[in-house]
């Protein structure tokens, strides 16, 4: 059962062949089965589980039910759950339980979704590999005896879909945390436009940047679980009124049939070292796209490459603002110190972890009296040039297309410097600096047996042809991400 795909699964329920209970059963038992070896959930909500099963069995019986009635999803451990301890990842919020619940979770309950657990991440969504995390890293489901990272920050979310241990599941991108996961598990990972997806609820790092988006194993389905997300929010002041996607989950075609559409390519990533694997799949997709009838056209996005240093210093920036409010006093972790400040210092370094605290240090400093012009208004302004160059790129090509890393998931124990994590994100971060839509789909199968994908990229709320686009580029690629396929059971 864990083989279906949120589109089947919604058949077989609508025609009673299968009943929500025993779809989440058999997740449940999946959880049993691989759950610690995958490390994928933080917590596991089996009763809540049953009893969102069985009120959706209801709502099927009575002809009432809802656009994704009984699908058992994956929520990253960031979106704050009322009741259900919310950690983030942190020591800092390791006992948090909150009061209220995140819009975006919220709208999970509202579309009948089932809440299977909270996801590893990497504390706080810092990170590339969710080794940050302190409950330990999330394993990739492929190859899993080889220990390989599941991406990161959304690696349990990622980890927990591809090995069938959920169905579909949320994640955040603030750099690159939900397409370079999915691409690292053969699953397509959309990162929406910014303001699209409300952020009231959900652990803040850099709240400019962060974008909650959906993580599934089709492109359907992915635009099913943004259908149920989306939304204005009146609570997130950064919410769009135009924020609507609306879906049944059939994507029309923007190709084939004599159709017309510009598909751009990034000049200035040309230059950027790839794998061979990389280079070869994302060819032949190219060519694949150009007999359906795309224009393929070059285009240039002259900052792009310094997107990476912009943003790691907007993101910390931002982070060490936002994490300010964990100092031991209102909730979350707290060390006893001799007096206020020294009960500040105690908290703070017990409860962040090495990352986090480098975050902190390089956002305080590019935020000090003497830094402020030199490196965050600097940093500023090359997110706006490049925010305008996409923009420009736009009048020549209706989307974008580029890889979504330069190779293949890497073992958990590869023993990189901060910088060379930091570089991971070369080919994700300069999307979000511009606040445009980007979902990451599966080209091919690396001749390591490992996936790959590319990124499907658009003008601001073109999030819907983004998708279009991304499932001509999957029905070309045809690799086989069926759970038990990838777990050999
Ligand atoms: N890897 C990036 C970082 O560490 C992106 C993280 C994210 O998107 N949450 O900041």
């Amino acid at each position: 059962m864990i083989d279906l795909t949120i589109k089947q699964a919604l058949q077989k329920l609508k025609s009673r062949e299968i009943s929500a209970t025993e779809l989440t059963r058999a997740y449940l038992n999946r959880i049993e089965q691989f759950g610690k070896d995958l490390n994928c959930y933080i917590t596991v909500t089996p009763e809540r589980a049953l009893a969102d099963a069985t009120a959706s069995d209801e709502r099927y019986a009575n002809g009432n039910a809802l656009p994704l009635d009984g699908m058992p999803i994956a929520m990253k451990d960031l979106f704050a759950t009322r009741g259900i301890r919310t950690t983030a990842a942190s020591r800092m919020l390791e006992n948090f339980v909150p009061e209220y619940e995140s819009t975006v979770s919220q709208k999970f309950i509202d579309a009948g979704t089932v809440l299977l657990g909270k996801a590893n991440l990497d504390e706080f969504a810092m990170g590339t590999f969710s080794k940050t995390s302190y409950f330990g890293a999330p394993v990739n489901p492929w190859q899993i005896e080889k220990h390989l990272t599941a991406g990161g920050s959304s690696g349990g979310s990622t980890s927990a879909v591809a090995g069938g241990l959920a169905i579909a599941a949320t994640g955040t991108d603030t750099g690159g945390s939900i397409r370079f996961p999915s691409a690292m598990t053969g699953l397509v990972g959309m990162k929406p436009t910014y303001g699209l997806c409300s952020r009231w609820g959900c652990v803040a790092f850099a709240s400019s940047l962060d974008t909650p988006g959906p993580i599934a194993r089709t492109v359907e389905d992915t635009a099913l679980m943004l259908a149920a997300m989306a939304g204005h929010d009146s609570k997130d002041s950064t919410s769009s009124p135009k924020a609507i996607f609306e879906t049944d989950g059939n994507l029309q075609p923007v190709l084939g049939n004599g159709k017309k559409l510009r598909i751009g390519i990034i000049k200035e990533f040309n230059n950027v070292k790839i794998s061979d694997d990389m280079k070869t799949l994302f060819e032949k997709r190219i060519a694949d796209l150009k007999s359906l009838g795309a224009e393929i056209v070059e285009v240039s996005i002259p900052n792009i490459l310094d997107a990476l240093a912009a943003y790691y210093i907007i993101a910390p920036a931002e982070a060490s603002s936002n994490l300010a409010r964990y100092d031991g006093m209102r909730y979350g972790l707290r060390i006893e110190g001799d007096g206020p400040y020294d009960t500040y210092k105690k908290t703070r370094a017990a409860g962040f972890g090495e990352e986090v605290q480098r975050r902190m240090i390089i956002g305080t400093a590019v935020l000090s009296s003497e830094s402020y012009e030199v490196y965050f208004m600097q940093a500023a302004r090359v997110r706006r040039m490049i925010a305008d160059s996409f923009k420009d790129a736009f009048d020549k090509c209706d989307l974008i297309v580029c890889p979504s890393s330069a190779g293949t998931a890497m073992p958990l124990d590869s023993d990189l410097t901060p910088l060379e994590y930091y570089a991971l994100d070369l080919f994700t971060v300069a999307m979000n600096l511009a606040g445009i839509p980007a979902a990451s789909v599966p080209c091919g199968l690396a001749t390591n047996g490992l996936p790959l994908g590319i990124q499907v990229v658009g003008p601001r709320f073109s999030d819907m042809r983004v998708l279009q686009l991304a499932k001509h580029i999957e029905e070309c690629a045809q690799i086989d991400n069926r759970p038990t396929k990838i777990m050999g059971k």
